[in-house]
């Protein structure tokens, strides 16, 4: 026998009963008809440094317990506009990078067949090649906002392995799935290997912001050049979220001293209201080093200024 509950939605859970999807979206499979399915990739076999990515999409779901509903500076309440789902989990392949880079291929490209947008949950940010090669299928070339500590350019790692968490972006490149006149890369910093580096990103003809230029620019500037830059193209937002220091985003892989902080990237991402987001993840999150949940609390939060933008373009159209 059903035994029916005194409540009518989830939403009227308490934030700390229930089973966690991500902001208690239902977890579905059947996809057509939502307007965003929240996709998890709990692989961090690619990383190079801590792991640990793998525990990121739970860890991030169940932090989404908090988000009360409505988005106080944007004036959206994305749950109620969109219709969206928790897809659960991607099979992943932990010893095979490639065929957990095809299987994230194949099931988000499926998804978004169906017109649905996708937000990926990291897992380590090599998954961010399968998701830009599945987006660009359907949408063409790609702006890329990339919000990240690193380029992530390198030709290879390991030796010769094309396939790491330090290569998505030059892939990317070489596979013409980004507009590259509409490539910008924010927060950029740390020591590297050379001054190759980053000169090798911008060879490849990404605009590089710094995170010291980010500063002496100031935030409007900075949303003014991506707006310029990315026009009415169709935008890809992936966010590591080592492109926040480590005192707001400690439970990271690669973390790197003098990144945003938390209202920062929260007002750089406000800022992108208007633009035609179609798609995002967010990628790095590493629970086991991660204190008191701050990691996965602010990643909640951004999927949920992600939410509300996709929210804010449906009620346009509308
Ligand atoms: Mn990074
Ligand atoms: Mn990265």
């Amino acid at each position: 026998m059903m035994i029916p509950s005194p409540k009518d939605t989830g939403f009227e859970f308490q934030p700390y009963s229930g089973i966690c999807t991500f902001g208690r979206a239902p977890h579905t499979r059947e996809v057509s008809g939502a307007d965003v399915a929240i996709v998890g990739v709990p692989y961090d076999g690619a990383t190079s440094y801590r792991s640990g990515a793998r525990f990121g999409p739970r860890a991030i779901r169940e932090q989404s317990m908090l988000l009360w509903g409505y988005n106080n500076p944007l004036g959206v309440a994305p749950f109620k506009t969109l219709k969206v789902i928790d897809y659960g989990d991607v099979e992943v392949v932990p010893v095979d990078v490639l065929a957990t880079h095809g299987a994230v291929n194949v099931e988000v490209s499926q998804i978004i067949k169906e017109n649905v947008k996708v937000i990926a949950l990291g897992g380590d940010h090599s998954i961010a090649l399968p998701l830009l090669q599945a987006h660009a299928r359907k949408y063409g070339r790609l702006a890329v906002i990339h919000f990240d500590a690193h380029p992530d350019t390198w030709d290879t790692e390991f030796g010769q392995q094309k396939f790491s968490h330090g290569t998505p972006f030059r892939r990317a490149i070489e596979q013409r799935l980004i507009d590259t006149s509409a490539y910008l890369q924010i927060g950029i910093r740390g020591p590297t290997s050379g001054k190759q580096d980053y000169e090798e990103a911008l060879a490849l003809g990404a605009r590089m912001i710094t995170i010291d230029e980010a500063m002496g620019l100031g935030l409007a500037r900075i949303l003014k050049e991506i707006k310029d830059r990315v026009a009415d193209k169709p935008v890809y937002i992936t966010l590591d979220i080592d492109s926040i220091d480590p005192a707001f985003a400690p439970g990271t892989g690669t973390p790197e001293v003098g990144g945003f902080s938390s209202y920062q990237v929260l007002q750089l991402l406000r800022g992108l209201k208007g633009l035609n987001i179609v798609g995002g993840d967010l990628v790095e999150v590493s629970p086991p080093y991660d204190h008191s949940n701050i990691t996965s609390i602010l990643a909640s939060n951004l999927v949920f200024e992600y939410l509300s933008l996709i929210a804010l373009n449906k009620l346009n159209v509308e």
